[in-house]
């Protein structure tokens, strides 16, 4: 156990309740804050709501947690161990709150960042102490998904890295450390990559949107869960991996442009569920219907996966 119990989540839009839901469950106070009092309001739907998935998951509670909504600055940070920072993903914006949490907190506290790809450096590049910057990168759902990327700045320090670590073993999360910094972390990257390959061979006509899911979720998606990817190439053999990659390799999408279907779809208005219509359509029923059956998807499979 970690001897982090106070976490100060600041912003609570898609992300902050369901990470404040996780902290909460494993014994941490945490307070959320938002400069939006709509936003702050809204959270108390979200934590409840990712509350009752920690439910159907069975993870336990440990005792003495709680949450607090604060609509003030140094009231969310008062007495915070950990801040994990969750405002939207504009490097101006996160080095003006850091600097802000740095005039707040004592020099022992983490200053944690949920940024999806920005270089922690970056962010904590004018600040005083940017030894205590780190980025803790969840994933949405992140009440679901128990992996969390760790990535140091260049001048993070050890205790910031085994105080992020330790609290992520609390929460009975994955710590997944980088040794480097680069655009998009790992996760990121990884996802690019599968989606531009998609939507290259959609763009093609390779084959058609539905049939394209279809193969993905049946064949790598289901296997890639139990067998990951360096396990999977020794399964694979690494003699028949190199003789494929050799053809395929040079054959596969590098496009640097973003894929004319979604380039048309988007200019558009089609943006996906939030517009009701993207690559599909779908009418209210079926965006109640789909969130509902993919969270007791995902919440089956964790408890699959073990
Ligand atoms: P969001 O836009 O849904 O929510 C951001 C919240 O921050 C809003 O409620 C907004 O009112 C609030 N905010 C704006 N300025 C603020 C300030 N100065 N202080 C406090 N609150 C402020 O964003 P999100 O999707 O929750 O993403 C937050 C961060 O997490 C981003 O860096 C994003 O890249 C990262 N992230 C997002 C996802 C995702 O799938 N949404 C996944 C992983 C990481």
């Amino acid at each position: 156990m970690s001897t982090y119990k106070r976490v100060a989540i600041m912003g609570t839009g898609t992300m902050g309740p369901g990470m404040g839901a996780v902290l909460a469950r494993a014994g941490m106070e945490v307070a959320l804050y938002d400069v939006s009092a709509e936003a702050l309001d809204r959270a108390k739907t979200g934590y409840d709501l990712a509350s009752g998935v920690l439910d159907r998951l069975g993870t336990k509670t440990i005792d003495g947690g709680s949450v607090r909504y604060a609509s003030d600055v140094a009231a969310a940070l008062g007495g915070a161990e950990l801040v994990l920072e969750a405002v939207p993903e504009k490097l101006d914006l996160k080095k003006q709150v850091f600097a802000e949490y740095e005039r707040h907190v004592g020099p022992s506290v983490i200053l944690a960042s949920n940024t999806s790809g920005i270089p922690v450096t970056k962010i904590a590049a004018d600040l005083e102490r940017p030894d205590r910057v780190i980025g803790m990168h969840w994933s949405n759902p992140p009440h679901l998904i128990p992996m969390i990327e760790i990535i140091p700045g260049q001048k993070t320090s050890e205790a910031a890295k085994a105080g992020t670590a330790s609290i992520v073993e609390d929460v009975g999360y994955y710590p997944c450390f980088l040794k480097k910094e680069v655009p998009g972390f790992v996760e990121n990257r990884v996802l690019y990559a599968i989606m531009r390959e998609c939507l290259a061979l959609i763009d093609e006509g390779v084959i058609g949107r539905e049939e394209l899911d279809l193969n993905v979720k049946w064949g790598i998606g289901y296997k890639l869960s139990v067998i990951p990817p360096m396990q999977l190439l020794d399964m694979a053999g690494l003699d028949i991996y190199s003789s494929v990659a050799s053809y395929l390799n040079p054959d596969l999408s590098n496009s640097a442009e973003v894929s004319s279907t979604i380039r048309d779809l988007t200019s558009q208005g089609r943006l996906g569920i939030k517009t009701k219509g993207g690559i599909f359509d779908y009418t209210d029923e079926q965006i109640g219907q789909l969130r509902a059956e993919r969270a007791m998807k995902l919440v089956a499979v964790r408890k699959a996966l073990g």
